[in-house]
């Protein structure tokens, strides 16, 4: 058999889940699906979707919802998705939870597991502050990032409420060694039964 696992990281911006992401898809055998990875590439190689994105991407507002969802139905539909995923930066807000939700019930699939990493708003601002430095992400600017934290308040934390209310949703604490919270996030997985890649063959 082999392993499954649809999971959903979120976090405020600057809280380590792409790091932890792709820590965990790597441990489970399946694929992250970053959108926003997906729009930097696509910007990078200055594609129609690139072009489309690169002055949304810069002052951190977020791409429209239907063509955001879209892209994530693409990727979703190639084959390395079939037994699994994890998936980084969308949906991010209740609009795009019900364009998952009914594409995931189209496959008679649902997500096993959200988890919300949790850490306090200085330490965020530090990490990013770094980043900015180490990456020169274009959207690490003063005024994107206060822009993308204020969306993710808004807009991104009440899809916890969403998921919460279905019982997936697992918050971990995101302070610490990356090993440490790497080894806290494998910790609540297992306890919902997920197994990992290894032990699965
Ligand atoms: P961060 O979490 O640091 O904001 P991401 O890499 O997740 O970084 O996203 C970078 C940008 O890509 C966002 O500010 C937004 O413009 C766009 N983006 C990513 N995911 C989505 C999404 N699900 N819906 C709309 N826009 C998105």
């Amino acid at each position: 058999m082999t392993a499954s696992a649809r999971l959903l990281i979120v976090g405020p911006q600057g809280s380590g889940k792409g790091t932890q992401g792709v820590r965990i898809a790597e441990s489970y055998g399946i694929p992250v699906v970053s959108t926003g990875d997906i729009f930097r590439a696509n910007i990078k190689e200055g594609t129609p979707l690139g072009q489309q994105v690169t002055a949304i991407l810069d002052k951190g507002d977020l791409v429209p919802d239907e063509l955001t969802s879209e892209i994530v139905r693409d990727r979703l539909s190639q084959e390395d998705a079939a037994h699994g995923f994890l998936l980084d930066g969308y949906p991010r807000n209740t609009a795009q939870v019900g364009h998952l939700e009914s594409f995931l019930a189209e496959r008679g699939e649902s997500l096993d597991a959200v988890i919300l990493l949790d850490v306090p708003r200085e330490e965020s601002l530090e990490r990013l502050t770094l980043r900015a430095t180490e990456q020169g992400r274009s959207d690490d600017t003063p005024e994107a990032i206060g822009h993308r934290l204020d969306i993710y308040e808004r807009e991104t934390a009440p899809i916890i409420e969403v998921y919460g209310a279905k019982g997936i949703v697992d918050r971990i604490d995101g302070t610490g060694a990356l090993d440490e919270v790497t080894e806290r996030i494998t910790a609540a997985l297992a306890a919902r039964g997920l197994r990992l890649a290894a032990s699965a063959s």
